[in-house]
This record gives C-alpha cells, structure tokens and sequence, in this order.
C-alpha cells in the first residue's frame, strides 16, 4: 500500500513551492488509493515559529488537500510532531552508538568553526575532522556522566559508492568521500533532521518520499542511516525545481509568494491547484484545465519531467479566470465578499452583476474592482477623452436628453427590450452606435469598455441610469 507524506519544519509560510510538494503527495496517494500523511518536522526548535503550523494548516485546507492522518485528524502512526517522538529518536540514536555505527563527539562549537574557518582558507571542502572518532562509547559515556556535552555522529564509511534510483532521474550514484560524518543527535536531546526524517519515515511506513529536489545530496545520508539500522529505503522521488520568471530557482527570496496571498489575490484555490499540478507535471495530452479527480487518475511519475518549470503568473491569472468564468454566481458572491464594500454587498442585483463580469476578470480582487466601479456612481470618468469628438459632434446635452427619455419610456427595463429601442433611436436618427453607445457607456460606468451596455442597464436599473445620465447632461 502506498503511504507518502509532506513534512513541513514550522519555521515560516507556506509557499507555493511547498504546496506543489504537498500537492504531488496528495494526488500520488489518491490515484494509487494510498494514505496522504502530514508529519510537523519541529526539531528545530531555534527555528520554530508557532503561527507557521497554524498558517501551514490553513493554507493545505484552503487549497483542499486534506489529509488523512497527521494532525488534529490523528491515526495509527502518531504522534505526528516530531517533537512530541524524542524518545523514539534516542531508542534508535543508542542502538546505533552500541553497534559502533555511530559515536559521540566532544568538540565545542569554537573547534568547529576555527576548522571550518581553516578549510575554508585552504580551499578545502568543509566537514568534520572525525576527531572524536576514535572515542569509545565507554568513555563517552564517562565523560557526559561527569557534565560534558556532546552530539551524535554516524560514522561514514570510507571509499563506497551509494547507488540509489530516484522515480524521476534514474540510478544516481554518491561516494562516501564526499559526506562527512554528519550530527544525528544534537546537544539538546533533539535528533537532526536526518535522523528524524529516516526514522519516521521507517516508523509510519512511508513507500515513497516525494519532496523538491534540494533534498537529494541528503539522501545518500538517508541511504546510509536505513543501511545502518537495516531497515527497506522507500522509493525516491525528487521533483524538480521550479523557477522563477526572472531565472534562478524559485524561493521565498525570489518572489515566492505564499500560498494565503494567493488567497488573498483573489485566486481561487481549484485554480492554483491546477496551475501547481502542471508545474512539473503533465497529463500526457495538452490539456490544461482538469479538476482533482482527472488529475489524481491521470498522475503518474512518468509524466513528470526532470526540467525545471517556470511560475508563470499570466498563465496563473489566465487559469484563474477560466476557473472564474465557469464558477457560479452564487459561489463568487460569497467568494467576492472579501473584495467589495458594505454597500456593493447591500447591491440588490448583486448575483447578476457578478454573472455579467466574472467572465471578464481574471481575479477575485479584479472582479470586486468591477463591481465597486459597476455600483457606485462613477465619481471620474477617465476614459471620456476618446468620446470628446463624437459628443462634441452629437452635442451631449440633446443625445442624454433623447437617452433619458428613450429609457423612462421603456415598460419593461430588460436588455432585449432596451436593445430594441435603441436601435429604433439609431436608425431614425441615421446615427452609428458607437456614437451613442460609447458616451452612454462612459455616463454609465465611467469607462470605454466592458460588458454589453443593455445587460449592464438592465442591472442597474432604470433609476440609476437615469441618474447616472442626468449627472453627465449638465
Ligand atoms: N522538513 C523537511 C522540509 O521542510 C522535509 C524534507 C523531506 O521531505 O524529507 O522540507
């Protein structure tokens, strides 16, 4: 059975990065029918910030994926906080110091960082010296009875190659000389990540470990510890980088938004779910809008590329304002709240005009812009200097006088019924309908475009056209 996880460090936001990892777990577990696994990754505790796990939550959920075990849902395979399974971590550190795998080290932080310093002069690669090496656990254990302090290390072999096969890329291989002997278990009593990661990832019976690519010089490290403690590796799947619009790899520094400003944008959640899915990954035709189920039946490893994809922001909005087009009304006038004021919520035609404009906005945000510009009179009229020449050739005062009257006559305030009229106007007067159409517009809305002028009547109503063209007469 396949049981993958994501495994977030509450150490800041989630990006969109992240959420691209989480995403590709979540649809690997639902096409293969497995489990979707989030585990906290809080050993860090320098690094710990309590409102990024609260944030982390919210962020999976609004982008609906749900998990089905981790925390506040529990399972069999708990605790899900790295920092509530300590004891687990120290069972496992002392089975490898007592098999001779891995050995305490004394040095001080001042040693480590005059060596570092040293090799960094000589240009030589940085790494441990392996100067507690030779330490028995004996000893060790003598002198942290008698208060001294010391951190764990495994103890890498010399001149051995690690094959490892990762889904994506193939057989990849490592040399031992290059890893040094890295910290397991620091001085706090907390594990590294690498010990934890391996540890839990064995405990919760993980298949396969997908996550972003800056992981894969650590796992010749994970080979090596499973090799220790003789356990199965899981199946590695490294997903490939994405990068950002002005090159470079995509990262919190480089304008990785997170996934809640999104939110706040104005993107609908179904529509970064789509965009993230194709950010590395294809169905294997060129369709581009499919919902979770499609995806999760259509995700295989296979169509994943091991290139590094792009975070298009215009294709973003363009997915989003396909996503727009076919929400209903109902759903955005919930979803718009965020963007619109009290009194464009109290707009009684609201679901209407949502219908008219969401087909024509590609966020949230610009969709609540519309409706602000589409339920208050317009307080500036900026686009007015394209229709100067025809009202000057018109002269606006007789054609809004002829509108007002035109649309106080009409029986019924519906477009078919306004469209009519108007035409009837055009023709006897042997006039274009730009010429009038435009100035109409513009009284209306202020601007040059938008949707069909009789629609837009239609919802705003006879009172307030009337209104909006008397302001303009004058
Ligand atoms: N805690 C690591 C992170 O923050 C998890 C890496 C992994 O999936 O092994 O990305």
């Amino acid at each position: 059975t396949v049981r993958v996880r994501f495994a977030p460090s509450p150490t800041g936001y989630l990006h969109v990065g992240g959420a691209r990892t989480a995403l590709f777990n979540y649809l690997f577990a639902k096409k293969m029918q497995g489990s979707f696994i989030v585990r906290i990754e809080d050993t860090d505790q320098s690094r710990y910030q309590e409102d990024a796990l609260t944030e982390i939550f919210t962020s999976l959920t609004w982008l609906g994926l749900e998990w089905d075990e981790g925390p506040e849902k529990g399972g069999s395979y708990g605790p899900y906080y790295q920092s509530q399974r300590l004891e687990l971590y120290e069972t496992y550190t002392q089975e490898l110091l007592e098999s001779g795998v891995a050995y305490h080290c004394f040095c001080s932080a001042e040693r480590l960082a005059s060596l570092r310093a040293k090799q960094e002069a000589d240009h030589r690669p940085s790494g441990y010296d392996r100067h507690c090496r030779h330490i028995s656990l004996e000893e060790a254990n003598k002198r942290r009875a008698a208060g001294e302090t010391s951190v764990v290390r495994l103890r890498i072999p010399d001149d051995e190659t690690i094959h490892f096969v990762d889904e994506i890329r193939g057989e990849i291989s490592f040399t031992t000389n290059e890893l040094d002997d890295f910290v397991l278990m620091k001085t706090d009593g907390y594990p590294t990540y690498h010990l934890a990661n391996v540890v839990d990832d064995h405990a919760m019976e993980i298949s396969h470990v997908l996550r972003g690519d800056e992981w894969i010089n650590s796992t010749p490290k994970h080979e090596l510890l499973y090799r220790s403690f003789g356990w199965a590796p899981p199946k590695w799947v490294h997903l490939p980088i994405i990068l950002a619009e002005s090159g470079g790899k995509l990262s919190k520094r480089k304008g990785a938004a997170s996934v809640m400003d999104y939110c706040r944008r104005g993107i609908l959640p179904e529509a970064l779910f789509n965009f993230l899915a194709l950010l590395g990954w294809s169905p294997g035709d060129d369709r581009e809008l499919l919902d979770t189920a499609e995806m999760a039946s259509l995700f295989s490893f296979s169509g994943i590329s091991p290139k590094g994809s792009v975070f298009d922001t215009t294709k973003l909005e363009w997915m989003n304002g396909q996503y727009l087009a076919h929400a209903s009304a109902e759903r955005l006038v919930e979803e718009v709240t965020p963007f619109i004021d009290e009194t464009v919520a109290q707009f009684p035609p609201l679901m209407e005009a949502v219908g008219l404009l969401k087909s024509r906005c590609k966020t949230l945000q610009e969709l609540g812009e519309a409706l602000q510009l589409l339920c208050h009179d317009p307080q500036e009229y900026p686009d007015t200097k394209k229709v100067v020449k025809a009202l000057k050739k018109n002269g606006v005062e007789a054609l809004f006088s002829d509108m007002i009257d035109l649309v106080s006559e009409c029986r019924e305030f519906a477009a078919p019924v306004l469209e009519e009229a108007f035409s009837r106007y055009l023709s006897e007067k042997e006039l274009g309908f730009g010429r009038v159409g435009l100035p109409v517009r513009i009284a209306l809305t202020g601007q040059a475009g938008g949707p069909s002028l009789f629609e837009l009547m239609e919802i705003l109503g006879k009172e307030t056209v009337i209104r909006r063209l008397t302001r303009c007469r004058k």
